[in-house]
């Protein structure tokens, strides 16, 4: 279903307006998730390093012209000429996260000349640089079976960062170092 939406008139405003699509769940037994798009008229590859180096945890591609970013549970994909969102609850959830969105793309877009571009994509550290500093006793109080395997999970993003209740603090820091520090 595509609902159209129009941004107020406003100078230096980088999306005018959009299409809203809100993509129902498939049919399948405990698929029960809604993803939405925001279909563009304006193309946004300009702000793609400035959301880079403003969202805390976003991957930029430059190559693809595409930034990923993952925050509070929900992925997000920034194309040229797309925004998408998934997982969200709703048609309500999933237009007020698209709206939040375009909000937030042109808000950096006007605070642009105070931001400096970062070009880079993000590289994620290995499962055995997160590994040596977890405590190797294979307790499970994280809820994995082992810490090769919790850290498999952090580094997929599946897990929370602070899950292991036995980490030193020298090892927290460590460890805040490999990933970027916002999702500590
Ligand atoms: S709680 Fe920590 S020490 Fe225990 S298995 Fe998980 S990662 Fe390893």
């Amino acid at each position: 279903m595509m609902n159209k939406d129009q941004i107020s008139e406003e100078t230096d405003q980088l999306i005018r307006s959009y299409n809203l699509e809100l993509i129902e769940p498939p049919c399948l037994p405990g698929a029960d998730k809604w993803s939405a798009k925001a279909h563009l008229q304006d193309n946004i590859s300009e702000v793609l390093p400035y959301l880079n180096a403003e969202l805390k945890g976003a991957n930029y591609i430059h190559n693809s012209n595409v930034l990923i970013w993952e925050a509070k549970g929900r992925k997000y994909a920034f194309r040229p000429h797309e925004i998408a969102a998934a997982p969200v609850e709703d048609r309500e959830e999933g237009h007020k996260l698209i709206n939040d969105l375009v909000d937030v793309v042109n808000k950096i877009w006007k605070q642009r000349h105070e931001i400096r571009p970062n070009f880079e994509q993000r590289k994620l550290p290995t499962v055995m640089d997160i590994y040596k500093h977890l405590p190797k006793t294979n307790c499970k109080e994280c809820g994995y079976l082992t810490c090769m395997a919790y850290a498999a999970d952090l580094r997929k993003g599946k897990t929370k960062p602070l899950q292991c209740p036995n980490l030193p603090e020298e090892n927290k820091n460590n460890l805040s170092h490999l990933f970027d520090k916002s999702i500590w």
